[in-house]
């Protein structure tokens, strides 16, 4: 079982994000559980985040306008910030057989790496348009962006700061990791 929670910890715009899994550990009668939590940091206006971070924000809310997303008119974009300071951006890109399609994360995350593969990959922006306006909630990225990002932050060993803006809010999380927790990866092969 799991849950979320969030709650407002303090004036310094920090949430306490807390997913508790519960073990199940038939051993006789014994029920094990354990906990997983973390912290990210919540905004409710671009300008009170730092300046790169707005920076970023900016640049994938211009890709967003550039989506191919007939089907869905949910226009999503990315921009990825590399070690070296150069910015990458990528926007959803759909089909008409819808799983040909691929996310704007992924699509910014999969060029960054294929053309500067010696590059950490620092940050990634994300946000979402409709009618060229950004959608009220903050946008968050689907499981399978989460693994890709999740495998570039292994692949460097090096966090990724994951930027996520909505009308009504910023979300900064710290890790890829944080965002898939009990996940898979290479050390599961
Ligand atoms: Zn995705």
């Amino acid at each position: 079982m799991n849950r979320l929670l969030q709650r407002p910890l303090n004036s310094n715009n920090i949430v306490v994000c807390e997913i508790f899994f519960a073990y199940l550990i038939f051993q006789t009668h014994n029920i094990e559980k354990t906990h997983f939590q973390f912290e990210f940091e919540a905004y409710e206006k671009i300008e009170k985040l730092p300046e790169q971070d707005q920076k970023l924000l900016k640049e994938a809310i211009q890709t967003a306008k550039k989506a191919y997303a007939p089907y869905s008119l949910f226009n999503v974009g990315a921009a990825v910030l590399l070690e070296n300071n150069q910015i990458v951006t990528g926007n959803n890109q759909e089909n008409a057989a819808y799983p040909s399609g691929l996310c704007a994360e992924r699509v910014a995350l999969f060029y960054a790496n294929a053309n500067f593969p010696d590059q950490k990959v620092t940050s990634i922006a994300i946000v979402a348009l409709k009618n060229d306006e950004l959608i009220d909630h903050v946008v968050t990225p689907c499981g399978s962006c989460r693994q890709a990002m999740l495998e570039t932050e292994i692949r460097f060993n090096s966090p990724i700061r994951i930027i996520m803006g909505g009308k009504n809010g910023f979300w900064v999380v710290p890790k890829a990791q944080y965002m898939l927790p009990l996940s898979f990866t290479g050390d599961s092969l």
